[in-house]
Formats: structure tokens, C-alpha cells, sequence
């Protein structure tokens, strides 16, 4: 079973959009949202995915088959899944069979994590990329929770593991450079995006972030999601 999101409708959080961030931004996509995190960034804009303080566990999640989840995701008649949360990882065994199934079906898969779980060996062979977002010290996540060495040198060692920082001000990308150094990460895989609940807020962060990521060699990524939607849930 796996614990899924569970939208307002009753629906489980599966839906088809654009991918809206990273190295496959404006990628058609079937999105899977998997419920409960590690983290408690204070940003977070899937809070109902994991505050249990603020939300109601039993309204916002739910347990499915893997069978009734994929049933729900062949139904859209895309061919790339990504996964998110929440932490997919924390359900990471339940995960395997459902990407195996789906992998025998011709689908490919991305999976958006925090970083701070290293990967099963089973999903590091079915997964075709990595969209990993350590979080910084403005997620008001402490250090020794959001930071775990031995997970991001797991994921430094896959070639299409990329390394996604949302950066809400000047020092957050001296906090990046500290990170990549303490981990060796390549900057051809460090991608940085503007924080922002808005399209005006995105705008406002954008011109300074992406000459940051000229400077340092990183790639730039926007929030297409922010900029068409706002921050409409399952789109
Ligand atoms: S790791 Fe992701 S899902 Fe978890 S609290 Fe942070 S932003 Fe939200």
C-alpha cells in the first residue's frame, strides 16, 4: 500500500501536467503525490501533505494499491511519471514494484526528493532522473536534518541526479557554493530557482538568481507552475 494524497474531489493526487521546474521543465508529465515528509520547510507549499498540526491526516491522505495507482496513471496516456511529495523516498520499497510494472509498460520517471534518504539499488535502475532539493537554512530546517552526507554523495555518483535549490536571497547561494564544496556536487548538475509563491514574487528573485547561476556555472530553472497557475493544487 502506499500512502497517496488525496485531493478534494476524494481523488488520489494523480494528475497530468507540465512538469514545472528542473532539468525537464515544460515536460509533459503525469504527476504522483505521495503523502508525509522528514522535513518541515516553512516555505513548503504541500504543507497538506505532511502538517498534521494545521491538517487533517485522514482527509488529506490516503492508502491505495499499486495496482489502483497505476490503473489511475496508464488512464492519462502519458509516458513520464514523476513522483513527488512530500518525500517519496520515505515509501521508497513500496515504490519499486509499482516503477517496475509501469517500467514493463514503456514509462519513463523522474522522482523529486529532499535528499537526505539515499536510494534503493531496485529504484536507481528503473529511475531515469533524480530532481534532488536539499534544502538550505531558509527552509527552518535544522542543519543535521536537512543535510545528510552520506545520501548526497549517493546521489553525486548518478549521472542523472541534479541538484534543484530554491534560494530566497544572496547568501543562500554562498550556502550553495558551501554545500557543493562539502560534497563535491559538478556544477553542470546544480540548478538554482528563485523562491516564490507568486508570479510577481518569482519575477522580483529571478534577474539576481540567474546571474548567480551565470557566475557559478549553474543552471537556472523558473517555477512554470507559479507562472501559469499560481499556486493552484494539482496542476
Ligand atoms: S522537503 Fe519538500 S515536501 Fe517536505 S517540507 Fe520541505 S518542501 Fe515540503
Amino acid at each position: 500500500m502506499l500512502r497517496v494524497s488525496r485531493q478534494s474531489s476524494g481523488e488520489p493526487e494523480v494528475f497530468y501536467s507540465l512538469q514545472g521546474e528542473g532539468a525537464n521543465i515544460g515536460g509533459p508529465s503525469v504527476f504522483l503525490r505521495l503523502a508525509t515528509c522528514n522535513l518541515a520547510c516553512t516555505w513548503c507549499d504541500t504543507k497538506y501533505t505532511w502538517d498534521w498540526a494545521n491538517f487533517d491526516y485522514n482527509q488529506e491522505v490516503m492508502s491505495l494499491e499499486s495496482s489502483q495507482i497505476e490503473e489511475k496513471i496508464l488512464g492519462f496516456g502519458c509516458s513520464n511519471l514523476v513522483i513527488t511529495g512530500g518525500e517519496p523516498l520515505l515509501q521508497q520499497s513500496e515504490l519499486v514494484p509499482l516503477v517496475a510494472s509501469l517500467k514493463s509498460r514503456g514509462m519513463t520517471f523522474e522522482v523529486e526528493t529532499n535528499g537526505t534518504i539515499a536510494p534503493l539499488p531496485e529504484l536507481v535502475r528503473d529511475i531515469d532522473q533524480w530532481n534532488v532539493s536539499p534544502k538550505l537554512a531558509n527552509s527552518g530546517n535544522p542543519a543535521d536534518r536537512r543535510e545528510d552526507a552520506s545520501a548526497l554523495t549517493a546521489f553525486r555518483e548518478l549521472p542523472n541526479a541534479y541538484f534543484k535549490f530554491v534560494v530566497n536571497a544572496a547568501g543562500d547561494v554562498e550556502e550553495v557554493c558551501a554545500l557543493r564544496d562539502r560534497h563535491n556536487l559538478p556544477n553542470q548538475r546544480i540548478i538554482l530557482m528563485p523562491q516564490g509563491q507568486t508570479p510577481e514574487a518569482l519575477k522580483l528573485r529571478s534577474g539576481w538568481v540567474s546571474e548567480a547561476c551565470v557566475k557559478e556555472g549553474f543552471r537556472f530553472s523558473t517555477r512554470l507552475h507559479i507562472l501559469l497557475w499560481g499556486d493552484e493544487r494539482g496542476r
